[in-house]
């Protein structure tokens, strides 16, 4: 990588535009593929910046993160050097619905990731404000023009530009154009979008007020550790060696309400000052008030932002509130009596393109070459915009070196196949985040498999670095042979039961896997059966031990996902004429038009369409490809 004041060259295979969770992992992407790659945002000491809550993963967003790691990708290796408290959420429950999860030292990730970018090969980045793009006469896209009116030229463009488009910020009655605080917000993009012919639409988010933690009474606050031992998010990180700190945490209540409720005519999200639809299930405190009238209480969680900053990133109380009102509910809430604000919380409405534009690749279908990731597609948090960086940039460079072939994770394959099929088939008319429940192949696609489960696709596709490989090649070998021991390894139920194990008195004799798939069984419980078994590498124990026990649903499942496939093998023609599909009522064939599905399964998925008219089209489809055949 190199940073580049005035730029040496004005042609590039790939540019990325922001520097944000979903640029950083689009440009390191495009460029692990080979790409010359140009990553070209605002501030280049804002690169890795954590906008909102300092923290990366929980329950699905963990598991993003650890599939971004699968595919080579930065976030998980940037965390391990920055997280200072690890946590597995749910761990009391089964390993599809665990989600690791840390929070971060603001200042660590920003440099470890700028650090990370520092070190990737064909990538060069550059400050500047992109303002406008260049398409051809054919609607293509060919490069793009910089603030101060420098031209580009590039194979492929991905936008990243997260709230920044047209964005503005509310605090009360006060109203700032911003793309964060302390940010200019991008105008001349969301002109050229608009004019392009793209559908835009306005969302919101909103922050908590940052207070100092010296300010703060934490006796008495209920104070939550970090993991004895934190697990890594990536594969390449043995150990994590950044110090582990508690938060703590506090509950609003009646008094805190009241302020609240008395004064939400002055709120921008009540007062009628916002338009665009806010994140349902991560709530403002304003609405949490309204909404759930009837609950006398509300969690905050009190987390420091990093371990020599004394700022409290106060996790449940976001809000847009005039300043004033903010500091008169806080000192109602307990150990927030005398907190001070460093920061006023506040709003941010921004534009977003509708991603039923785009194509799985991330590539809109308007303008080729044109690929957008992040936030602009209507998502909310780092890791969702991460995994689509991470696409955007495999893609855009695929394309760029000349391969037709896309690369897309279905739906069985990984969260990120999930949450981009959602995107791209539902659209977000809410800001759209990850959750376990949006997946229906759970029980295959967990945090502690992402590895098997992706690292040979990007081997495939060539965008793992030597180290990775090795250290992949070097845990399936170490799998494989572990495997491969515990089906040789066979015991009577007799011997069992002399060894304490209570199975069918049925004379089969069952294998070591067999065994470890009973309830509360362990590995380390059948080493007095077969004392060979301590030779697994111990690294991978957790592994085998989750494979065994979900073997006999994973069967079950993997017949949902063989008809799943093969309703996303029925391809539909790019130019398929619904309405010559017999069959079809009007709104049918409208709905199917406008979002032009690409696959049956596709199809099946869209709002409103009909069991009856998924059969119409399959009939359809297989009697066309039958008379092209004959
Ligand atoms: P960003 O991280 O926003 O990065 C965009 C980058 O693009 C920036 O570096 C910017 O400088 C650059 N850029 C933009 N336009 C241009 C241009 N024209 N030329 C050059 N560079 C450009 N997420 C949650 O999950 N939960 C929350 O509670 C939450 N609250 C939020 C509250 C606020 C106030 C904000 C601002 C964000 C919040 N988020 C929240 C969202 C979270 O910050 C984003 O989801 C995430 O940062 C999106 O990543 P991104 O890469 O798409 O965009």
């Amino acid at each position: 990588m190199c940073a580049d004041k005035a730029l040496q060259k004005m042609s590039w295979d790939v540019i990325i535009v922001g520097g944000g969770h979903a640029g950083c992992e689009a440009a390191a992407a495009s460029a692990r593929l080979g790409a010359d790659t140009l990553l070209v945002t605002h501030k280049l000491e804002t690169i890795g910046e954590m906008s909102c809550n300092p923290a990366i993963g929980g329950l699905g967003k963990g598991h993003l993160v650890r599939e971004i790691d699968a595919l080579d990708g930065i976030m998980g290796r940037v965390i391990d050097q920055a997280g200072i408290q690890f946590r597995m959420l749910n761990r009391s429950k089964g390993p599809a619905v665990q989600g690791p999860r840390s929070q971060a030292d603001r200042k660590l990730y920003r440099n470890a990731m700028q650090a990370t970018l520092a070190e990737v090969e064909n990538l060069t980045l550059h400050a500047g404000a992109v303002e406008d793009l260049i398409l051809d006469p054919t609607g293509r896209l060919t490069g793009l023009i910089l603030g101060d009116g420098t031209e580009l030229s590039a194979g492929a463009v991905v936008l990243t530009t997260g709230t920044f488009l047209r964005g503005m910020i509310h605090c009360g009655q006060e109203r700032t154009p911003a793309g964060r605080i302390g940010d200019a917000p991008a105008m001349g993009l969301s002109k050229t979008l608009e004019k392009a012919g793209f559908a835009l639409g306005r969302l919101k988010t909103g922050t908590p007020p940052r207070l100092d933690g010296d300010t703060i009474d934490w006796s008495g606050l209920d104070r939550q550790d970090a993991d004895p031992v934190p697990e890594p998010f990536s594969m390449l990180t043995d150990r994590i060696t950044v110090p582990q700190i508690p938060c703590y945490i506090t509950y609003t209540n009646e008094l805190t309400h009241a302020a609240i409720r008395d004064n939400l005519h002055l709120s921008a999200m009540y007062g009628g000052m916002i338009e665009g639809i806010g994140p349902r299930y991560c709530p403002s405190i304003e609405d949490k008030v309204v909404k759930f009238a009837d609950k006398p209480r509300h969690q905050i969680f009190l987390e420091p932002e990093g371990l020599d900053d004394s700022t409290v990133y106060p996790n449940g109380i976001s809000n847009s509130l005039p300043v004033e009102i903010q500091a008169a509910f806080l000192k109602t809430i307990p150990g927030l009596e005398k907190a001070t604000i460093l920061r006023p919380g506040y709003a941010i409405e921004y534009d977003h393109v509708d991603p039923r534009e785009l194509l799985p690749t991330l590539e809109t279908r308007k303008v080729p070459g044109l690929y957008l990731a992040g936030q602009i597609n209507g998502t909310t948090g780092y890791e969702e915009a991460a995994a689509q960086g991470l696409i955007a940039g495999l893609n855009a460079a695929r394309a760029v070196g000349g391969n037709s072939e896309p690369f897309i994770l279905d739906r069985a394959d990984a969260y990120i196949g999930v949450m981009i099929d959602d995107l791209t088939t539902r659209g977000a008319d809410e800001p759209y985040r990850m959750f376990t429940s949006r997946a229906e192949y759970r029980l295959r696609l967990r945090a502690d498999n992402a590895d098997q489960r992706l690292t040979p696709l990007g081997r495939e596709i060539g965008c793992l670095s030597p180290e990775r490989t090795a250290t992949w090649q070097r845990k399936e070998r170490a799998l494989a042979e572990a495997r491969h021991v515990m089906q040789d390894l066979r015991a009577t139920p007799q011997e069992l039961g002399r060894h304490g194990i209570s199975v069918r008195a049925d004379g089969k004799v069952r294998s070591a896997a067999e065994v470890l798939a009973l309830p509360d069984i362990t590995l380390s419980a059948l080493i007095p059966i077969w004392p060979q078994l301590q030779k697994i590498d111990p690294t991978i124990v957790p592994q085998i031990e989750i494979d065994a026990r979900y073997a006999a649903y994973l069967e079950r499942q993997d017949a949902d996902i063989r008809a799943y496939r093969r309703d996303e093998a029925l391809h539909l023609p790019v130019d398929l004429d619904f309405a010559a599909v017999g069959g079809l009522s009007n709104e049918m064939v409208q709905r199917l038009a406008r979002a032009r599905p690409r696959t049956l399964g596709q199809a099946a998925r869209l709002p409103g369409v009909t069991p009856a008219a998924v059969v119409a089209l399959m009939r359809h489809v297989r009697r066309a490809a039958g008379s092209r055949a004959a």
